[in-house]
């Protein structure tokens, strides 16, 4: 522990940010790493818990207590030792991650915790300006070749820990560059993408090889679903030439809103929207922009996407933006003593919420209006109450009599999540999936990862359902050893 006093002593310090005004005009990152002292003076106030509620909070298992002491002691590269060994790309959390860490935090219960993810990005900025980040080649093969299908960040971290392994890993991804939703989907003022960029540089050194714009399937791909695939390889092939595979193909068939209108002009899925601003950053040309610029948008769905596409229109020079949510508002605070270190359903505001916009709640959406040219000028809605169901005793919406109302849009955006991976791979691959569409697979035990068709893995979001970047690293690193100890048991 670095400073035993230094919960009772030092305040927690918040990374700067860029005023709301100033970065609402641009799409680069505005938050500021911790210097080194800051640093040193936000990772003393970690307690060394006996029991680290932080480690046990985060799906990676990070050992925050020990890179919080190297830290306080100045003693850098160790601290990044221990920050990599559980953790393939810190720099993607740190910038991304809700922090699991922090709501697990002793300190959270009565205080404010301790800032453990601006520990890491500070280590890890630390580590990339010193040169201490490095590929790690195998000394030999193994002989073994895993074809992984998806280079997000489950597909990557479990690539990175294969090629470790000495296996000879070889991705194909549909898109033109890798990364997944952390390029496409994330906007570029939460992650820039030469974060990305790097890493892949240092896998490509570590013997991974990518193989860009090629979709791996036989069937069509369901609407909404990004790709740029330009040549496709079927899944026989896959299965035909590599000795494993794993599929690492996210959750992307988005939910629609199939009401009446919806099929006319002017509504978009968010995973049409965002990648082309993030496309337009990085200077690809998009045939066919979809431009907030002017317009009364409407974000159909309250979540993280809803937000990114909220803060990706005031960026493009929206006229207003409406994000609605079919829930009931979220509670703004509550009791720790009873929901601690479990993660709380409460009211989050986003750097995006922070930037402009407004947000309503328990609203459903029940027609889009289009005028006589076709364009889209709102949506007919409804609010709603919610009720305890008293057979399930589950939440359930009840439409409230005469609160029918329209709201303006020239524009509106569906981020109402992913409803389950591409059904027609899972087909293609002919494999069983759970009740929800997810590929059937255990996270844990024997078997792990391995799907019901011999040699086929899945791991991420395709197995998990829609989650978090750092559920995605964990998957990827599991699967990865799941994957070994297959090649183990059948020598
Ligand atoms: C807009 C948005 C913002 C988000 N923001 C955050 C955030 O701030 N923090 C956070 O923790 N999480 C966030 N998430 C969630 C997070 O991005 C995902 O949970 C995570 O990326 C899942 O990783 P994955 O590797 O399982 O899948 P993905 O990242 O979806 O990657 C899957 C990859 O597989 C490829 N692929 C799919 N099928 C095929 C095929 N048949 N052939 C070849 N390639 C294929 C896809 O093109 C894609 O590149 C966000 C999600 C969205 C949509």
């Amino acid at each position: 522990m670095g400073k035993v006093t230094g919960f009772l002593e030092i305040e927690r310090l918040e990374q700067e940010h860029e005023p709301a005004a100033q970065r609402k005009t641009h799409f680069r990152e505005f938050i500021t790493p911790l210097n080194p002292k800051e640093a040193k003076q936000q990772a003393a106030r970690c307690m060394d818990c006996g029991t680290p509620f932080c480690t046990f909070s985060c799906p990676l298992h990070n050992v925050a207590p020990d890179f919080n002491d190297r830290v306080y002691n100045e003693d850098w590269e160790a601290a990044y030792e221990i920050l990599s060994a559980t953790n393939n790309f810190p720099e993607f959390t740190s910038r991304v991650c809700p922090a699991l860490c922090e709501n697990g935090c002793v300190l959270n219960y009565t205080s404010k915790p301790m800032g453990v993810k601006s520990v890491e990005r500070a280590i890890i900025t630390h580590a990339w300006n010193q040169g201490w980040v490095k590929p790690q080649t195998p000394t030999q093969l193994n002989g073994k070749s895993v074809a992984i299908v998806g280079s997000g960040p489950a597909g990557l971290a479990c690539a990175q820990q294969l090629a470790r392994k000495g296996y000879s890993v070889t991705v194909f991804e549909k898109n033109s560059k890798a990364g997944g939703l952390l390029r496409f989907g994330i906007p570029d003022f939460k992650l820039d993408k030469a974060v990305i960029d790097r890493r892949i540089k240092q896998l490509e050194a570590e013997g991974v090889h990518f193989n860009f714009n090629t979709y791996v399937g036989k069937s069509e791909l369901p609407k909404g679903v990004f790709s740029e695939a330009e040549r496709t390889i079927s899944p026989d092939e896959i299965l035909r030439d590599f000795d494993a595979v794993v599929l690492a193909i996210g959750s992307e068939e988005p939910r629609d809103l199939p009401v009446k209108g919806r099929d006319r002009k002017g509504i978009h899925f968010a995973m049409e929207y965002l990648p082309l601003q993030n496309k337009i950053n990085a200077e690809v040309e998009v045939k066919e922009p979809i431009s907030a610029k002017g317009k009364k948008v409407l974000v159909i769905g309250g979540g993280d996407t809803g937000s990114d596409c909220l803060g990706t229109a005031i960026r493009q020079g929206a006229a207003e933006v409406l994000q609605i949510d079919l829930g009931a508002k979220p509670p703004v605070d509550y009791d720790k003593m009873t929901v601690w270190p479990l993660w709380p359903r409460i009211l989050r505001t986003s750097t995006s919420h922070e930037e402009g916009g407004e947000r309503d709640w328990a609203i459903m959406t029940k027609e889009f209006i289009h005028n006589k040219k076709g364009e889209l000028t709102g949506v007919k809605a409804v609010r709603l109450n919610w009720v305890t169901d008293p057979v399930t005793q589950r939440p359930k919406p009840e439409e409230i009599e005469g609160s029918e109302f329209e709201i303006e849009a020239d524009m509106a955006v569906l981020a109402m999540g992913f409803a389950h991976p591409n059904q027609s791979v899972i087909k293609d691959f002919d494999l069983d999936t759970d009740p929800r569409g997810n590929i059937r697979a255990k996270y844990e035990g024997e078997g792990c990862f391995k799907t019901s068709s011999p040699k086929v893995f899945a791991a991420g979001d395709c197995r998990r359902g829609q989650s978090l970047v750092v559920w995605a690293l964990a998957e990827g690193r599991r699967c990865a050893e799941a994957v070994q100890a297959y090649f183990e048991n059948n020598k």
